[in-house]
């Protein structure tokens, strides 16, 4: 057989008959989707692992008999696509070589010197690598974004006149992390590190020298009643600036991140550190004069350069002063005397642990000796920084009895407020843009936000996780936590540098390439009506035609005129997209990276504009992808093109090894390509044996109840593993333990049941099929079968034909002819006779009440006391402490209460696998125990 031949042949006659173009009928329906991919290259490995799994799962519901969508669009919004363009009429190198190493011929390169260019290649590129793998894809659904093709830019305005409509959108000033060299905010999808970073706001709390200001950055201004000095590194220089009406001292950095969040910051001269040491300032909220001390730990990147003192509560500060106190030189370096730093800790929070000085106490028992212990000192910070943010109780005055966690903000607005400290942003991790400049936190003018920080919006998004099924489970907390955390998303960019849709109500902004794809799954419902098949179009459709269709709104006829498309048409649209979208899509597939934005996104923009009937039910995400144990990157050279791994490997074992890749849930899963010899071998096997003839019986055996029994078992367990898209399970137990199942069989009932046998090759053939349909396909076709396998029903699981007494008899089997083979190579005996020794009566009473006490106890002691009370036993107690020792160690052998008569009925089998007279016995010549027989090799 030719897997290349099958496959052509297959995909042929799929396209022909169009079994996978999905269209309104009387079944149910389910809707599985997978992100559609940015089409600035070909897909590679990685992208099919993710892609994989939703085809796959289209795959198995289809042939659980539902009506399946499965669409595939394709996205060229935002920047990327727009730059890369631009190098190629510039002709740099490094752009060209990215496009060569593709595989991108010379003579076509200048053709990507045009952004559209793009947009017509890569998405044809893409559906040719999913078609040569039978991806069964409604293709006349697809699409590509951008004002490129009208009817979905008119999709994605209407989407933001209803978030403008529902007053989700607005323009203002808003911290974001912004590239300085590209000119935009960087979302997610513009970073190479630090994805998922957002500013985080902290206080400016002013220090008073007389006239001028020492702003002290911190996240804890609840620990402002606690400062007893302040810190200044002696080492670096400082700027002595004016800011606004007043006169700040900060360091360098901090001045260009001022102007950056708009305050207005005029230098006026640099100053050294070592200047301020030994002044004294004002605690602008307790009014208590402290001293300014030198401290080299002190970094001048964070914050102002200048650090409030707190040693009650701060690991850094204690040491600091630690330090002081104890190094006499240090002390005179500076000209400090030893009253300068003999004053009183301050403590503030109680925490239920610790006594006065928590910080003290947890440097002096973590043995931390000096400031050099950077690390510990850090972990202390962290450590400490939690308990008392969580469960500390505040003994300042106004707030006494309160946790820190509650009067933190409200503390920091009352300074705020008092004029003592100001809001100012930081960036908690770095963040790289996709230029690989380093991002900075900016406040934008005039920039559109979408207001994900709406109460309402965020607890109907709640509501709606609570409900959703999600894969792997506990992924449902982290939509949670994103919820929450989620602030105003800047969702448009400037016109001149990215591509898209132009935002309806402002010319000079284009929506950014994650706030236009948090709808489109709604858009596949009825795009083939729209586009007819093409990825674009020319049609331009107005806000009543979504209204209408989405949302049930407006009048048909109205509708009809104004964007002429005939009432008919627009009521089947409708009525597709009620069929389609009812309760949304049931599963959408991606990369564990999109849960914090992509699609929280989607599950905000549902709750926000589709009716409750409409909202999605199911996201699935999966882990990394590594290629033979190592990363993937392009840096490495190991970026594997589904391309050129679709000319290795032949489609059905490209499929079978990328599926059986990674194991469910958020672990990297891991793409063996060696191992596609091994398993185009399996695979063929199988195929040969399934399509020819077989001796078979008519007679039901023993032995055919057992395969019975484990072939139900195992569709049963498969079927739950695909319906949890645990996909390497279903192979590892709906192929590799069949197809070991199925060797047992064949070794123990030599020929087979007639029904059995069919019904064998049955199960394995679709259990297979939504893996290698092609293969499958084939092995229907010649097994006698009409119709295509991809669209027959899977085999019904028979419970009752599931039967566990038969499965442990042949367990029995099976373990004493492993038993008896380590003891032949042990002995190095060529047999003429074996002897089975059956174990006495009270034995099999024995492990009965050692299997009930295994389940309370695995206790030594108390097993050897249960096996004690039999008479016999207190006769053996040597031979009873090795078996509790070994059951302790291994567990309790499978067991059966009639051993003697199973091994008597197999008797004759033994005898043939050992080619040997085989005595079953009593007679008590070697230990013997139910299920762990004695063996004598003679
Ligand atoms: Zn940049």
């Amino acid at each position: 057989m030719d897997f290349r031949e099958i496959e052509k042949k297959w995909r042929k006659r799929w396209e022909e008959e169009k079994i996978f173009e999905s269209n309104l009928d009387n079944r149910e329906k389910f809707f599985v989707n997978v992100a559609y991919p940015y089409v600035n290259g070909y897909g590679h490995l990685g992208h099919l692992f993710t892609f994989l799994r939703t085809e796959i799962l289209a795959r198995f519901k289809r042939m659980q008999g539902y009506n399946v969508l499965f669409p595939q669009g394709f996205h060229a919004t935002g920047q990327p696509i727009v730059a890369a363009a631009k190098r190629i009429k510039e002709k740099e190198e490094k752009q060209i070589k990215i496009l060569k190493d593709m595989g991108i011929p010379e003579k076509d390169i200048d053709k990507f010197s045009d952004v559209n260019y793009w947009i017509e290649y890569f998405p044809e590129k893409w559906k040719e690598d999913l078609k040569n793998l039978g991806f069964s894809i409604d293709w006349r659904r697809s699409f590509i974004t951008t004002e490129a093709n009208k009817p979905y830019d008119s999709f994605v305005k209407w989407q933001f006149m209803k978030l403008k409509e529902k007053n989700l959108i607005y323009k203002g000033s808003h911290p974001v992390i912004f590239c300085e060299k590209c000119g935009f905010p960087i979302g997610d999808h513009d970073r190479v590190e630090g994805e998922g970073v957002v500013p985080e706001e902290v206080i400016l709390l002013k220090f008073e020298l007389g006239k001028i200001k020492l702003p002290v950055m911190t996240y804890r201004p609840e620990t402002i009643y606690g400062v007893t000095n302040l810190w200044i590194n002696p080492d670096e220089n400082y700027v002595q600036a004016k800011v606004s009406d007043e006169e700040w001292i900060v360091s360098k950095e901090m001045v260009e991140n001022l102007k950056r969040q708009n305050f207005e910051v005029n230098e006026i001269k640099e100053v050294k550190g070592f200047e301020f040491i030994k002044k004294k300032v004002l605690n602008p909220v307790t009014k208590k004069e402290i001293i300014i001390l030198p401290a080299s730990f002190v970094d001048i990147k964070v914050g102002s350069g200048i650090v409030m003192s707190v040693p009650a509560h701060a690991p850094f500060d204690y040491a600091g002063i630690k330090e002081l106190r104890e190094n006499k030189e240090l002390r005179e370096k500076y000209g400090l005397k030893e009253e300068d730093i003999n004053f009183d800790f301050i403590s503030l929070i109680k925490l239920k642990e610790f006594g006065k000085y928590p910080a003290v106490e947890l440097v002096e028992k973590t043995g931390i000796k000096s400031l050099k212990e950077k690390n510990k000192l850090e972990k202390a910070t962290k450590e400490l920084y939690k308990k008392e943010f969580h469960s500390g109780i505040l003994k300042i005055k106004e707030f006494e009895g309160k946790k820190v966690s509650e009067v933190k903000n409200e503390l920091s607005e009352k300074f705020i407020k008092e004029g003592i400290g100001v809001r100012y942003f930081v960036l908690p991790e770095k963040v790289i843009c996709r230029c690989l400049n380093e991002g900075v936190i900016k406040i934008v003018k005039d920039q559109w936000f979408i207001n994900y920080n709406n109460k309402d919006l965020k607890k109907k998004a709640h509501e709606l996780v609570d409900k959703m099924k999600f894969y792997p489970p506990e992924i449902r907390d982290n939509f949670h936590y994103t919820i929450d955390w989620l602030k105003d998303w800047a969702c448009t960019r400037d016109k001149k540098t990215s591509i898209g849709t132009t935002l309806p109500f402002d010319e000079t902004q284009v929506i950014e390439s994650l706030s236009d794809s948090t709808l489109y799954m709604a858009y596949y419902t009825i795009s083939h009506y729209l586009q007819d098949g093409k990825l674009k179009s020319d049609k331009i459709l107005n806000e009543e035609f979504f209204d209408y269709v989405f949302l049930g709104k407006g009048d048909i006829d109205k509708v009809s005129k104004s964007n002429n498309i005939a009432p008919s048409t627009l009521k089947k649209m409708r009525e597709d997209f009620l069929y389609w979208y009812k309760n949304g899509f049931q599963v959408r597939n991606s990369g564990k990276d999109l849960i914090q934005n992509h699609l929280t996104f989607c599950i905000l923009n549902h709750v926000a504009i589709f009716h409750k009937e409409n909202l999605p039910t199911g996201i699935s995400v999966n882990g990394h992808v590594m290629l033979n144990g190592e990363k993937m990157s392009k840096s490495k050279g190991n970026v594997v093109f589904i391309k050129d791994a679709i000319k290795d490997y032949p489609a059905d074992i490209l499929r079978f090894i990328v599926a059986y890749a990674g194991t469910a849930g958020l672990d990297d899963a891991n793409i063996e390509l060696k191992k596609s010899k091994s398993i185009e071998a399996k695979l063929k096997r199988f195929y040969e044996f399934a399509i020819s003839d077989h001796k078979t019986r008519e007679e039901y055996k023993t032995i055919d109840k057992w395969f019975e029994s484990v072939m139900n078992r195992t569709m049963k367990k498969v079927y739950e593993s695909y319906e949890n898209l645990e996909i390497k399970s279903v192979l590892q137990i709906g192929f590799f333990e069949l197809q070991n199942y199925f060797k047992w069989y064949k070794r123990r009932a030599i020929d087979y049941n007639k029904k059995l046998l069919s019904k064998f090759i049955e199960v394995q053939t679709k259990i297979l099929a939504p893996i290698t349909p092609f293969l499958c396909e084939e092995i229907w076709e010649k097994t006698g079968n009409k119709g295509f396998i991809s669209l027959s029903k899977l085999p019904k699981v028979d419970e009752e034909k599931i039967d566990e007494i038969a499965e442990k008899k042949e367990k029995i089997i099976s373990n004493l002819l492993n038993d008896v083979k380590v003891v032949i190579d042990l002995t190095k005996i060529k047999p003429n006779k074996i002897k089975i020794v059956v174990p006495e009566e009270w034995k099999y009473r024995l492990f009965y009440k050692l299997e009930k006490k295994l389940k309370e106890t695995k206790n030594f002691g108390e097993l050897m006391k249960e096996a004690m009370k039999f008479e016999e036993g207190r006769k053996k107690p040597k031979e009873i402490q090795r078996l509790i020792k070994r059951i302790l160690s291994s567990g309790i052998d499978v067991f059966y209460q009639n051993e003697e008569k199973l091994l008597k009925e197999n008797k004759e089998f033994f005898e043939k696998e050992f080619n040997c007279k085989i005595e079953i016995t009593k007679e008590q010549v070697k230990e013997s125990w139910p299920g762990k027989f004695g063996i004598v090799v003679e």
